[in-house]
Order: structure tokens, then C-alpha cells, then sequence
């Protein structure tokens, strides 16, 4: 008979986004007349740029006639992209990397999922606490960790790095071997983002380890102060040890479209291996790959137009980032992140657990948001808000949670 893979079954009861959607719907239902405002799931609600819009239609309008029909894209994605992506992303941030170190995919969050298999099964991952749930999930599908303990909420097996109140939600270097290291900044859910000399501090260990960091750049788009690198590549000696993740998902607004990147440096490489030749066999999204549609929507956003279009629009999240962060501190809460990420990370009152917060705000103020906890032990006595909705439900939103 055939027998299942049994590291799913590792996995804790359910996805923290279907649980929190369930308490919404039997709320709803119990009191229709509410209004609610969804400040939970990290997902853009406004729609893609004018510029962006206009080269899909002229896209589409290509694939209707045979002479400039396109059938599969190349397998690292079109030249036009990844040229485009190497030039405004990277070198113009003094970053050396080039159009073959970048793979086109269909959203970071398959490659962060996939990026794992390029490595052995007795890797030790090491991930921060809380964060995003995909890299940790991935890793323990793949039978990476060992059982997971309802009591503590961890994973055998896997190193844990705790971002906390205390140390500035910056994780400290690993105290036990760590191979693959998988940081996220700005972080998801914290909204905290890291300075380019504490950066620095994880490429010299990776070197000097030989680890591999994993380094999830999606939220590059919202840092706004100087100091933080927008690329690991901005650190010294980060080719022979990172793998950068990007999205454009949060930056132009393609959660729904789909279109990603990762990239490989040629230096990385391990024993005798070259990861970027090995992640140019990867599964996944090499063969789904991005279509020709959403490549050349994804090329618009580094028009002129189209970038200051996108930009336009993280302005406008950016501000009510700023809203809701500063409306919450005058009212006397504890607020992080909401500047250089469109997370506002909130310290729950009077020491309530995350989901107790979570059922208060729902039925108090009809605000959904993000317990903590479901990033990670750490996260525990903690609660996301994001600032993807409109001014008018932020600023709405900020009301009724000064009214509790
Ligand atoms: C939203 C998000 C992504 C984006 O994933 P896509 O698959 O490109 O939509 C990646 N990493 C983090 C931390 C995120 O929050």
C-alpha cells in the first residue's frame, strides 16, 4: 500500500488565516449589523497601477496574433525582467548581482517554500520567532524537525530565534549550529526592519560557518529611512552566503496576479556544488514559471510610470501605517513596526494572551487583526495590524479601538 508522507502530519490542527476565518464568519453571523474592518490578512486590497494594467492588455493583445504569440517563457524567466530587475533592484543599490543570478517565479512564497530542497535532510534550520509561517512549515514537511509540542509551541529539531521586546526584535546569532537561516526584513509580523551593520553581522557568521541565509526581501518597498539595506547583497561577502527573496506582491500590489524572484549568486556554493546550477533544476515554479503576460506587468512596474505609480500607492499604505501606529501610541498603547513595513505590531493591553485580544477586539470593536502567537511562541501577547486597507477604515478602525 501506499504510504503517505508522514511529516504532514507533524503540522499543528489548522492554518492560522482558516482559524481566524471561521471566529470572523460565526461572528458575522451572529451580529449581521456589524461593520467589520479586516485589519488581519497581509494581503493588498487596492488595485494595480494604470501603467501596469496597460502592459498586460498590450501583452494580451500580442498572444493573439501569430507573429508575436509566446508559448513557454524561459525557464529563469524573460531576459527583458531579469535585466530590468538587475539593474534598478540591484546595481543601482551598488549591488553586484546579474540577470543570471535572478529565477522569475510565480510568487516568493513557493520559492521560500521550495528553496529548501536544494539542501540535505540533516540541515538544521533556524528561523526567527515569531515570523511569516512558510519557511518553518516547508521545513518540517520535508522532515527536517522532529514533533511539535503544543505545550511550548516548537518544533524539535529546528533552532528558534526569538525576537522580542527585549533585544529590539532583533534576533541574536544562533547559540546551537544552524545551516539554513532564514531571515525576514522587514519583518513579517513584527514590522521592525534591521540596520545594514547588524545585517553585516549575519553574512560574516554565515560565512565563517558555512551556513546558507535565506533572506526574504519582500517588504523591501516599505522601508523609508536610511540605513536599512533593501538587498542582503548590500552587505560584504553576502554572494557566498544569501539567497535573496522578492516579491511583488506587497510592493505593486500582484498577491492575486503572482510574481516573484529569487536570487542565487554564482559564488554561493557548497562542497562542490553550485546552488544556482542546482536551483535552475528546481521543481515548482520552473514549471509553472510566471507567465508572458505577468512578466511584462511585472516589467511596467520599472517603467517611470509605473514606478512612481507603485510608489504612490506604498505611500498611501505607508501613511495609514502611520496612523494607526500613532493614534494607537497617543491612546497610551505599546506600538512597533509601521515605518519602514506596513505592519503595526502592538503589544496586547493589560497582558491579555493574542487570541484572547483577538476575540475582545472582534466583539468590542468588530476589528479583525493577527494574534501574535500564530507567528511563534514569542509572538505571544502580541497582535498584527496591517495598514493594506483604506485610510478611511484605519482611520475608523483607530476610533473604535480608542473607544474599548
Ligand atoms: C506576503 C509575503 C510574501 C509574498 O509571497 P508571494 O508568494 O510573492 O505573494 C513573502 N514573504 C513574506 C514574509 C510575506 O509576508
Amino acid at each position: 500500500m501506499t504510504r503517505v508522507n508522514e511529516n504532514y502530519a507533524k503540522l499543528p490542527g489548522s492554518y492560522l488565516f482558516s482559524g481566524i476565518a471561521k471566529k470572523v464568519a460565526a461572528f458575522q453571523a451572529a451580529h449581521p449589523e456589524t461593520e467589520i474592518i479586516r485589519l488581519g490578512i497581509g494581503d493588498v486590497t487596492q488595485p494595480l497601477a494604470p501603467a501596469i494594467l496597460k502592459a498586460m492588455h498590450q501583452a494580451v493583445d500580442e498572444m493573439g496574433h501569430a507573429e508575436t504569440f509566446r508559448g513557454y517563457a524561459p525557464e529563469q524567466g524573460y531576459l527583458f525582467l531579469r535585466d530590468v530587475i538587475a539593474r534598478e533592484d540591484f546595481q543601482k543599490r551598488g549591488c553586484d548581482i546579474s540577470a543570471d543570478e535572478i529565477f522569475i517565479s510565480d510568487g516568493a512564497k513557493c520559492d521560500a517554500g521550495n528553496i529548501q530542497e536544494l539542501f540535505s535532510l540533516d540541515s538544521v534550520a533556524a528561523v526567527c520567532d515569531p515570523v511569516y509561517p512558510v519557511y518553518l512549515d516547508s521545513n518540517v514537511m520535508a522532515g527536517r524537525t522532529g514533533q511539535y509540542h503544543e505545550d511550548t509551541g516548537k518544533f524539535d529539531g529546528v533552532v528558534y530565534l526569538p525576537c522580542t521586546e527585549a533585544n529590539g526584535f532583533l534576533p541574536e546569532l544562533p547559540k546551537e549550529p544552524a545551516d539554513l537561516i532564514y531571515l525576514c526584513f522587514p519583518n513579517n509580523p513584527t514590522g521592525e526592519a534591521i540596520k545594514k551593520e547588524d545585517l553585516q553581522i549575519w553574512v560574516d557568521y554565515a560565512n565563517q560557518n558555512g551556513s546558507v541565509l535565506l533572506f526574504d526581501a519582500a517588504y523591501e518597498a516599505y522601508i523609508t529611512e536610511d540605513g536599512i539595506p533593501h538587498s542582503i547583497y548590500e552587505c560584504e561577502g553576502a554572494k557566498t552566503c544569501a539567497i535573496e527573496l522578492r516579491s511583488f506582491s506587497k510592493k505593486a500590489g500582484f498577491t492575486g496576479t503572482r510574481l516573484g524572484f529569487t536570487v542565487v549568486p554564482k559564488e554561493l556554493i557548497r562542497g562542490n556544488a553550485s546552488l544556482n546550477a542546482m536551483w535552475a533544476r528546481r521543481q515548482g515554479s520552473k514549471y509553472n514559471g510566471a507567465p508572458y503576460i505577468i512578466q511584462r506587468a511585472g516589467e511596467a512596474v520599472y517603467s517611470p510610470e509605473g514606478s512612481r505609480q507603485v510608489e504612490e500607492q506604498i505611500g498611501r499604505y505607508l501613511f495609514n501605517a502611520k496612523t494607526i501606529r500613532e493614534g494607537l501610541a497617543a491612546a497610551g498603547y505599546t506600538v512597533y513596526g509601521g515605518v519602514n513595513s506596513p505592519y503595526i505590531w502592538m503589544k496586547t493591553p493589560g497582558n491579555m494572551k493574542s487570541w484572547e485580544f483577538f476575540d475582545h477586539l472582534l466583539e468590542n470593536a468588530g476589528i479583525v487583526g493577527t494574534p501574535g502567537a500564530g507567528f511563534g511562541p514569542s509572538g505571544e501577547g502580541f497582535f498584527r495590524l496591517t495598514a493594506f486597507g483604506t485610510y478611511e477604515n484605519s482611520l475608523k478602525a483607530l476610533e473604535r479601538i480608542k473607544k474599548l
